[in-house]
């Protein structure tokens, strides 16, 4: 018999033991599981992360870190111990090791991650890429899809993700990014959002976001969510969390379980569907403590917990690591795979993008394995346009890495735009994934003024 192209094996979810990294050798179960310790704990800074590690990393490790965050970093640091606990999960954490790491690559980047000179930043990368916030109906709702809106109810998380594609807004300043800060107070943002929604009847679908919803005290979730269960037009709550992986501890206090539960009996009562959607990129950082916070919320009546994950070089980017990461959630936690987006064209992300045709192949590798229903379908989130289907591409200029893209709808801002469903958008390749030809057009094409195409 011939070996499949991927091997399915059944495999159990292991919580890696924190005793091995110095600084957590002496923490508790009882501490580990608390919410406020993991939250009291977190690694802000180099500083902290050598307390954590002490002399398992070698100096030019830290340094690299630290040229990182004063030099091209979008992000600031802020690492639970649990997601730091899933790097180099068995054995002892050497540099060599880290620097290897999937986990360590996307939540830890160093400034030798990134790619040199030119190929750092692809041309048309920006801030904000998805355009979100000249889509904001109201200040931090995104109206983007006729039918679904997008809630940015704060701009923190309890960690911060090196490629965040709302590196614009979320997390604290760094040298490289001075972030956009929210204008209305807390409760008058989303008082506003709640009167949209009453006003626009069209809006069936509210993702409930930010940053992530764990930032938010619960009582503030809960009446924000509660406000959208009075609105009947609304039949679809989605409430997005990375710290289900991140911090699961926050989903397993009993306070925030009772809340949930309490959501959920009123949204089975009225017919609309409650679901979490959480942001896991490695069959790694999916441990007991992990699938355990999952399912208690789906014990207390929540009807989905699904996963969005971002395609990352170096990480993800192979249909083993996919399939890998597929199985340990649905297998694992009962979290259902729902989609990998291709990285956004953010500053310094080059080194994380992969192309079309790489994520192409991707989605044709990983069909068939599991189950339809949690097949995770790849998608290109193109400026202007959503996700789109990678294999929904208009056109594509291989040599050149550039795809063109049309849609069959208006976004927010195009509603009286008659040419709206006409125009084809672009999206564009790594150009250091593109042959010779493809380089040297980009080269010319750089500067003095990008010439613009498509
Ligand atoms: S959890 Fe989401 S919003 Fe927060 S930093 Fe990561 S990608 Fe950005």
């Amino acid at each position: 018999m011939l070996e499949q192209p991927y091997e399915y094996t059944a495999r159990e979810l292991v919580e890696p033991d924190w005793r091995r990294l110095p600084g957590f050798a002496g923490v508790t179960d009882e501490e580990w599981r608390s919410a406020q310790w993991q939250r009291a704990h977190c690694v802000k800074n180099v500083r902290q992360l050598r307390g954590v590690y002490g002399d398992l990393l070698d100096e030019a490790f830290y340094a690299d870190l630290e040229a990182d965050q004063t030099g091209a970093a979008t992000m600031s640091l802020l690492l639970p111990p649990q997601m730091l606990n899933t790097m180099v999960p068995t054995g002892t954490p050497t540099t060599a090791a880290m620097l290897a790491d999937p986990v360590r690559r996307y939540m830890l980047p160093v400034a030798s991650d990134r790619l040199a000179g030119d190929y750092a930043s692809h041309p048309y990368a920006s801030r904000d890429s998805l355009h979100e916030h000249e889509m904001w109906a109201v200040e931090g709702l995104t109206h983007r899809y006729p039918t679904k809106v997008l809630a940015e109810l704060l701009s923190t998380c309890p960690q911060y993700c090196g490629h965040c594609t709302r590196m614009d807004l979320v997390g604290n300043s760094t040298p490289a990014v001075p972030k956009l800060k929210f204008e209305l107070k807390p409760v008058d943002r989303q008082g506003a959002m709640l009167q949209y929604l009453r006003d626009t009847p069209g809006v069936r679908d509210v993702v409930v976001s930010g940053g992530d919803v764990a930032n938010l005290p619960f009582k503030n979730l809960e009446a924000f969510v509660a406000g959208l269960l009075e609105i009947d037009s609304i039949r679809d709550i989605r409430l997005a969390s990375k710290a289900l992986m991140g911090l699961p501890q926050h989903w397993l206090q009993g306070e925030v379980l009772d809340g949930m539960g309490r959501l959920a009996a009123t949204a089975r009562a009225r017919g609309v569907s409650l679901a979490v959607h959480t942001h896991v990129n490695a069959a790694q950082s999916v441990t007991p403590l992990v699938a355990e916070a999952a399912r208690a919320l789906l014990a207390v009546g929540v009807r989905d917990v699904r996963n969005q994950g971002v395609l990352l070089e170096g990480v993800n980017a192979t249909a083993g690591q996919l399939l890998d990461l597929c199985f340990a959630l649905l297998d694992g936690a009962s979290i259902t795979p729902y989609y990998f987006y291709m990285c956004d064209m953010i500053p310094s992300a080059e080194h994380w993008r992969v192309s079309l045709a790489t994520a192409q192949t991707l989605q044709h590798d990983v069909m068939g394995y599991l189950p339809g229903f949690a097949t995770p379908r790849i998608v290109c989130d193109v400026p202007y346009v959503g996700k789109r289907w990678v294999h929904q591409v208009a056109e594509y200029d291989r040599e050149l890495g550039i795809s063109y893209w049309t849609k069959n709808y208006r976004t927010g801002i195009e509603r009286t735009d008659e040419a709206a469903l006409d125009r084809r958008h672009t999206y564009y390749d790594p150009i250091h994934t593109l042959g010779p030809e493809g380089r040297a057009w980009w080269a010319a094409h750089r500067t003095p003024q990008l010439t613009p195409v498509g």
